[in-house]
């Protein structure tokens, strides 16, 4: 199974440019789809899962044209929304339920086994009399994948689930996306760098409508081994220092500020080495520093 995106371009009636020639190919397998806010990556994963049109360009699940299929694309697909907002006053389980009808599970057995199984998967059986709208916030995440999950989708698209999760919530939401099969196509849509690091083996950056960059996690953390160094600044030196050198990151660390540069020899005294992260790929890109994977040089000073 495979996701062919090609040249989808959506410009709102404000004239903001939302999706400009986007191209990707999405194989079977957790696909990190990782931008920041208004990178266009809810715009993408809207048209993907049918619910608006993009202006040109073509999307094809296999050899089904989603654009022109979508009932098919629809029974395929699992799709939990970045504003999943459906928190009533009915218990889990009957709202689960609920959505299996809707999805076309009309046999009970059969409905009362999925519905059951989705809430052991999730974790939330145990709380399956509950009103949702009482959940957590990790609660109604895990929830909101149960929905998805429905109808044994193919293709399941997921919209900055770990957004305001606590920290222990994102890790047992990472491990049921993880126990998802590797056989469907599973996109996480996400600003967080971690969750594409903790969970996928192929990934995209977008920005401001475009793919900057794709590839492998772990074969782009390798491309720019050897190019990242850290040194420890002042803050009010910070300015300065973005002048010289091509920094990609700075933040505070125990108090102090801690700068990552990009460069391809050692930049000066007082660097030192750093083993390069996703994080620093992700940064990288976003400076303009690599392209598909390729490092595209660097303004060392
Ligand atoms: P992301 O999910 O990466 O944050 P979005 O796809 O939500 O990005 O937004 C991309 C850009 O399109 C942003 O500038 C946003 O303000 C704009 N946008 C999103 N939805 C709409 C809409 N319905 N009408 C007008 N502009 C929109």
């Amino acid at each position: 199974m495979e996701l062919r995106i090609q040249h989808l371009s959506k410009k709102y009636s404000t004239g903001v440019q939302a999706l400009n020639d986007i191209s990707l190919t999405i194989p079977a397998g957790m696909f990190g789809l990782l931008g920041p806010n208004g990178a266009g990556k809810s715009t993408l994963m809207r048209t993907l899962a049918t619910l608006q049109d993009a202006d040109s360009g073509t999307a094809h699940l296999d050899a089904i044209d989603i654009r022109t299929h979508k009932d098919t694309v629809r029974r395929m697909l699992g799709y939990l929304p970045q504003d999943f907002g459906l928190y009533p006053k009915v218990s889990a389980y009957d709202l689960l339920d609920h959505f299996a009808v809707l999805k076309g599970l009309d046999q009970r057995k059969e409905r009362k086994e999925v519905v059951e199984a989705l809430l052991h998967q999730t974790n939330l059986y145990n709380v399956k009399n509950k009103h949702v709208g009482g959940f957590s916030g990790g609660m109604r995440q895990r929830f909101g994948i149960a929905q998805a999950l429905l109808g044994d989708p193919q293709l399941i698209i997921v919209d900055e689930p770990t957004a305001g999760l606590d920290p222990e919530e994102r890790v047992r939401f990472h491990n049921l996306l993880s126990d998802i099969g590797a056989d469907k196509i599973v996109i996480l849509s996400t600003h967080i760098v971690e969750d594409v690091a903790d969970l996928c083996n192929h990934m995209a950056v977008i920005d401001k409508g475009s793919v900057i960059l794709t590839g492998q996690p772990l074969q782009l953390i390798d491309q720019i081994q050897g190019k990242i160094w850290k040194r420890f600044i002042d803050k009010a030196e910070l300015a300065q220092f973005q002048q010289q050198y091509q920094v990609i990151s700075s933040r505070l660390t125990a108090g102090r500020t801690l700068i990552h540069v990009y460069a391809d020899a050692h930049p000066g005294e007082g660097f030192s080495t750093t083993q390069g992260d996703l994080e620093d790929v992700y940064f990288s890109a976003m400076a303009g520093l690599l392209q598909h994977g390729a490092a595209t040089g660097s303004r060392a000073a």
